[in-house]
């Protein structure tokens, strides 16, 4: 099961980041046109020509993207990427600004699916001596063609506008794909993925965060405890997998009856717990019987027949001052009470409307 979420967690920020390739691939094509266009205007032509090798390199890449040759396409456009580099900077010197490209690509190689960190390290590494060696290519010889100072001025700015919106664009990728996975990590930690239901930490913080409010405004609040009558002979006369489908279809029929406000969340095994905010006692139990008959209701296809399974429930509302653990052991104590007297029922909390574990502790002394 953690393979298989890691694996598709993986993919998902691969495809992120060939999404991204196919944009940047046809962004560029464009750039390297308006660059093939400037250039024959400039009357130069050996750079004319260089862009519009580009654009038909980028055109392949596309291709190949299109094709799902990915990697193909990737090495294609890295290729285009140090070639154009050198060409250019070769041709109009340091000053043209084409090596800013290339400090682009560091990013892009450690952000990529490339899978081994040393193989990226090495990139990494061939990446920085190749920018040093085009520093010092261009800082020893005079460029081949000689453009008008105000022509360089216009090519370095197109370069440099387009490095800076190029930049912004990877650093909102990267921050998107981290958020993506924060979101994922956080559904993950709070929620059951048998069910989908929210898991006990998650019902403990919702409970927690009502309870604060409830300490500010005094609205009251509920709590429901549901566990499956005699489940345990669902799995030894079924098997635990058919089990998983009642318990999957349990919770669908609990998620259905309740309201959008509440949160029903499987606090273990076969035991659900709803947190019902904004509710008193009568309310509450109101929900309970709707989902004890959603439950009765519910049915799984088996073997040609289908399987039902009953639920019982005990509720219990919040006082003032009590906490959260003392109104579950409540709802705990009203629930058993339930099974005692035969299951499939709902029953409301202590009759006496002291907490089940204060008159426990009451009856030691
Ligand atoms: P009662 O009416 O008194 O609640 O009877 P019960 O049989 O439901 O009670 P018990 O607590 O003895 O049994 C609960 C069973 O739930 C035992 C356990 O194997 C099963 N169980 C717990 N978690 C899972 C699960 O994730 N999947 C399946 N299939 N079974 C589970
Ligand atoms: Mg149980
Ligand atoms: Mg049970």
């Amino acid at each position: 099961m953690p393979d298989s979420s890691a694996a598709r967690r993986t993919g998902h920020t691969g495809r992120s980041y060939w999404q991204v390739l196919v944009r940047a691939v046809v962004a560029a094509a464009l750039v390297h046109t308006a660059f093939a266009g400037l250039f024959f205007a400039l009357s130069a032509p050996l750079m004319g020509w260089v862009n519009v090798a580009s654009v038909a390199l980028y055109g392949a890449a596309y291709t190949l993207l299109r094709q799902r040759r990915n990697r193909a396409a990737l090495v294609l456009v890295w290729a285009e990427l140090l070639v154009h580099a050198l060409v250019a900077t070769r041709a109009l010197g340091w000053e043209s600004g084409f090596h800013y490209y290339v400090l682009l690509m560091m990013p892009m190689v450690f952000m990529s699916p490339v899978r081994r960190a040393r193989s990226k390290v090495l990139l990494g590494v061939a990446l920085a001596a190749f920018y040093l060696g085009l520093d010092l290519l261009a800082h020893h010889h005079a460029p081949l063609v000689v453009l008008t100072p105000g022509a360089l001025d216009a090519v370095r700015t197109v370069n440099i506008v387009a490095t800076l919106a190029l930049l912004a664009h990877l650093a909102n990728f990267y921050l998107r794909a981290v958020m993506r996975a924060e979101t994922r990590l956080h559904d993950l930690a709070t929620t059951d993925p048998l069910t989908g239901l929210a898991n006990r930490r998650r019902a403990l913080d919702v409970a927690d965060l009502h309870l604060a409010r409830r300490r500010r405004d005094g609205a009251p609040m509920s709590l429901i405890l549901g566990d499956v009558d005699h489940f345990k002979s669902v799995n030894d006369r079924h098997g635990h997998e058919v089990g998983d489908q009642v318990l999957i279809a349990v919770a669908q029929a609990m998620q259905v009856a309740t309201r959008e406000a509440d949160t029903v969340c499987r606090w273990g095994g076969e035991e659900f717990l709803i947190v019902l905010p904004d509710t008193g006692p009568a309310e509450a139990l109101q929900v309970a019987e709707r989902v004890r008959a959603a439950v009765q209701r519910a049915q799984v296809p088996h073997g040609g027949e289908t399987l039902g399974v009953t639920i019982t429930l005990g509720v219990s509302t919040l006082h003032t001052m009590e906490s959260l653990s003392q109104a579950i052991a409540r709802a705990d104590g009203a629930m058993y009470r339930g099974k005692v007297e035969g299951r499939n029922r709902c029953v409301g909390d202590a009759p006496d409307d002291t907490p089940a574990t204060q008159r426990e502790l009451a009856l030691e002394y």
